[in-house]
């Protein structure tokens, strides 16, 4: 079948190699002057069923609003909050237990299952890139270690492999952590990974044009008519019909359906990654670590330190330097001297594509031939590969190969 991929980040680059080793016709449509230069560019590489959540959780509301009044919170304005009543409610029923539970569960299995399809793809094309093995999820204080009981429990009940760590275990797993900073306790992830996605994303791409993808960046895609749903009409003229058109746009998603009568519950959530050279190799993580209470990620990626975290919500589109502030400040704490960061400093500020219960929304739209996998928010590498067989499967008509329940748009 002859199908059209709209974007070529991550997910959208992942889902073309998928459908062209089904067999299928495949042209993917990136309006940028390459892939992976939006949210897919410099991420902080998580991947594997430990670290990922869907930022909902019962008490999550009041906690942040503490954090956010006491000044500690990872959550910043930066510009006009858009933010719809009808967003707001449908993230805070999202958060309430039985609904929690439900998500956490359906994102737990399409992690754990992308990383297997991810591994699989790693060998099959013999693909080489940035990674390390395995997170640790660092404590400062009991409560940060009593906040993460439901959903390390979830995971017992999953069968996901982790390990709760006393302070001097945690220290000799990762011997670069500061002695300054007080360290409560800690979880081991040993399966989870730390890659890098734009690397990854640049090599399938090649994988999949040596199997006939056609990928045409510089080519912006119209919103999608009632019309002629399957009908892609791109900004400079070219035009085409396909069997099925797969919406892959990230953020731009909403935009790209909203003609078709979809209304995508998406919020943009605006984040920062600091890339800086290595300093000192004993200094620098050798894992993927993140800082439970500020969730501020740090690992080291090749010959760089990457730091990320935060979450900016707001209509201005401007990198605001006090939001960095406490990234450099998570990482002084936890590595100091890992990183050369008085100068050439990589700033990034990417937009997370978040809908109102965390989970991406997968499959039909609802429009005959028209597909969705996007909505990914804080989790759209670790999820892209799984996601992206998901997809393909039901496009061929074949099985999945994981329960996707609670994944789709019906749930809305
Ligand atoms: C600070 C930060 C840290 C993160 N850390 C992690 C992490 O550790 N682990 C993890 O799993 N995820 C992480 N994420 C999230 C992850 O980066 C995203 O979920 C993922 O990259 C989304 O990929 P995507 O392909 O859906 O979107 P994108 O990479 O944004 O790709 C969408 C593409 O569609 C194109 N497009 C849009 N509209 C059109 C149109 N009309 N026509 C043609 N093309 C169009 C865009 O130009 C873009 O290239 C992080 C995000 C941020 C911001």
């Amino acid at each position: 079948m002859k199908i059209a991929v709209i974007g070529a980040g991550v997910v959208g680059v992942t889902t073309a190699l998928e459908l062209v080793s089904h067999g299928h016709d495949v042209v993917v449509y990136e309006k940028g002057s390459g892939i992976a230069q939006q949210a897919s560019f410099a991420s902080s590489g998580f991947m594997g069923p430990g670290m990922v959540n869907t930022w909902t959780a019962p008490g999550l509301f009041s906690r942040q609003l503490k954090k956010w009044l006491l000044g500690q919170s990872g959550i910043r304005l930066n510009g006009l909050p858009q933010f719809p009543a009808s967003w707001l409610w449908q993230w805070m029923r999202a958060c309430q237990r039985p609904e929690f539970q439900l998500q956490f569960a359906a994102l737990q299995r399409l992690a754990f299952y992308s990383l297997e399809v991810f591994q699989g793809i790693t060998e099959q094309y013999g693909l080489s890139y940035e990674n390390s093995q395995g997170t640790l999820l660092l404590c400062r204080s009991e409560s940060d270690f009593v906040e993460l009981q439901l959903p390390l429990s979830l995971l017992t009940e999953a069968g996901i492999g982790f390990k709760a760590l006393q302070p001097d275990e945690a220290r000799e797993l990762e011997p670069a952590l500061s002695a300054q900073t007080p360290l409560w306790g800690a979880v081991s992830f040993p399966q989870d990974v730390v890659a890098n996605c734009r690397q990854f994303t640049l090599l399938a791409k090649q994988e999949a044009e040596k199997l006939g993808v056609v990928f045409k960046t510089g080519h912006e895609v119209l919103p999608l008519s009632p019309a002629k749903p399957r009908f892609v009409q791109c900004v400079n003229q070219e035009s085409a019909l396909f069997d099925h058109v797969i919406i892959c746009a990230g953020i731009h998603s909403r935009e790209l359906v909203y003609k078709l009568g979809i209304h995508l519950p998406l919020l943009a959530v605006h984040g920062y990654s600091l890339s800086a050279a290595l300093r000192e190799q004993m200094d620098a993580p050798a894992l993927g670590v993140m800082d439970a209470f500020h969730q501020v990620a740090m690992s080291k990626s090749g010959q760089r330190v990457r730091v990320s975290g935060m979450c900016e919500i707001g209509t201005s589109k401007d990198t605001r330097q006090e939001n960095t502030a406490l990234l450099y400040k998570v990482l002084n704490d936890w590595f100091p001297g890992a990183a050369k960061t008085q100068d050439n400093v990589q700033v990034w500020r990417g937009c997370r594509d978040l809908m109102s219960d965390g989970l991406p929304v997968l499959g039909l739209s609802g429009v005959q031939g028209v597909w969705l996998n996007t909505g990914h928010g804080n989790h759209g590498w670790a999820c892209s590969n799984g996601s992206a067989r998901a997809i393909a499967d039901m496009v061929s008509g074949r099985d999945c190969e994981i329960d996707l329940k609670g994944l789709g748009l019906e749930r809305f």
